[in-house]
């Protein structure tokens, strides 16, 4: 019996894949089976692995200074290099950063700096935030209170009310519409909704509302045209702040450098950032916050003192000098415009398998997708529970290749941004032949 406390697993059913190592987009396990990995592990791996470049950014910095700190004062080099680098990349005004560990600790940031910021400038009861349905934002008590999945919050007594975390609608057309209803009454009934809660609720109240740009661990969803246009124009109406967190969708994943412009967003006055920004090779996040805000934390008479916050590992130079490689490594490589060549690519591929019998949506943007398998693929009517994904995802792995069962029937893509098109050609192939053998086990 393993010593170990899976994560996201039935405790009762342990894993026993023993990945070993690692080779460009590919993995391999302790018995020397190969797998793509269709995933990039957990939607971070944007270099594949065994990157030389990455490797020697690390062993480098381990050399010259394993370890130093932010905190009161000190900093060094390497870091600023990368918050310079960093804010100049991200579509936020004269942003400021701050440097955690992983998206759950960048998201209690975020937080906690609202907080402080609404306190500094004298409005200590605007403090609720809204996240939406369906969403995920990480697992720490006040991130899992952001995620709006049930399994994330069964059994844990997340305290949402002492954190004011409201709900709002999840923005997927194809499981939220009502019957007969256009994408465009969705928009408007779901933006309705929104701003229905806020005057409920009094804006005075609502500090932020957190979004993915687009929706990832929960089920890949793209919100439909026009949607984060009437958000941002409500928000704008009711003095709210928009927190993008941009974990999965930043760094060419969506088509774009960044998910807030695939989607047309305009500058978040937040962003979360953390996977793809060291490619995963060291674990880092960002917290990233306007110019505005900052201003108003810097100004002499605001009403707060120290901001009391910080991690160890806030800025690991390690961590740094990897992420900022990986960045440079992405503009250099000009990796967001050939993700974007290559993601209309995988997406055209997957848009043929809309006509298997088992699929009933698929859904992405440029190198991230969902495939949704379904009941009855007229009517859309779901399976009742999450059998069909597990049973496709461990058909894929049987085929050789890693992909992960989400939102129930769904199985998700997002592949190292490395991945080749012949590659993808192989993936998609995998897929046919995981659906077919899922067919027949579904049809059982
Ligand atoms: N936010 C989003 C959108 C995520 O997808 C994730 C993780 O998948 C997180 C936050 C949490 O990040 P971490 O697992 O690094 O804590």
């Amino acid at each position: 019996m393993s010593q170990i406390i899976y994560p996201t697993t039935n405790l009762k059913k342990p894993s026993n894949l023993v990945i070993e190592r690692g080779e460009g987009v590919y993995v391999y396990d302790n018995k020397g089976n190969k797998y793509l990995e269709a995933m990039a592990g957990l939607w971070c791996s944007s270099l594949g692995y065994n990157n030389k470049e990455l490797i020697d950014a690390c062993t480098d910095q381990m050399s010259k200074l394993s370890y130093s700190h932010m905190f009161g004062g000190k900093t060094h080099q390497v870091g600023i290099d990368l918050a310079e680098k960093l804010t100049s990349m991200v579509p936020m005004n004269n942003a400021k950063v701050f440097f955690g560990n992983s998206g759950s600790d960048a998201n209690d940031t975020h937080i906690k700096l609202l907080r402080y910021y609404f306190n500094a400038i004298g409005k200590p009861q605007k403090y609720k935030i809204i996240a939406r349905e369906r969403s995920y934002h990480g697992v720490t008590i006040a991130s899992a209170s952001l995620t709006g999945l049930p399994v994330n919050h069964s059994n844990f007594d997340l305290p949402f009310e002492a954190l004011g975390i409201l709900r709002t609608d999840a923005p997927h057309y194809y499981r939220g519409a009502l019957e007969n209803e256009s994408e465009i009454e969705f928009v408007d009934r779901i933006t309705n909704n929104l701003e229905k809660l806020i005057i409920e609720e009094g804006p005075e109240t609502i500090a932020a509302f957190i979004v993915e740009p687009i929706t990832g661990a929960s089920g890949v969803i793209v919100p439909p045209p026009g949607y984060y246009e009437k958000v941002q124009a409500i928000l704008e109406k009711y003095d709210i702040l928009f927190w993008c967190d941009e974990v999965i969708t930043a760094f060419g994943r969506t088509g774009n450098d960044f998910g807030s412009n695939t989607m047309g967003i305009k500058s978040p006055d937040l962003m979360t950032l953390a996977k793809q920004l060291s490619s995963a090779y060291m674990p880092i996040s960002a917290s990233l916050i306007s110019g505005d805000i900052y201003q108003a934390l810097i100004e002499p008479s605001n009403k707060v003192g120290v901001f009391g916050h910080g991690y160890t590992y806030s800025g690991h130079p390690v961590a740094c000098a990897v992420a900022l490689k990986t960045l440079e490594i992405y503009q250099r490589d000009n990796m967001f415009d050939d993700a974007a060549v290559k993601g209309d690519y995988m997406q055209s591929k997957l848009q043929k398998l809309n006509a298997h019998p088992l699929v009933g949506e698929i859904r992405g943007k440029g190198m991230i997708a969902a495939v949704e398998m379904v009941a009855n693929k007229k009517t859309g009517q779901a399976f009742p529970n999450g059998d069909i994904g597990h049973y496709a995802m461990a058909a894929c792995q049987r085929l050789g290749m890693i992909t992960r069962a989400i939102a129930g029937s769904s199985l998700a893509f997002c592949p190292p941004l490395i991945i080749t098109t012949s590659q993808i050609d192989e993936m998609i192939f995998v897929l046919e032949k995981a659906l077919d053998e899922t067919l027949i086990y579904a049809m059982k």
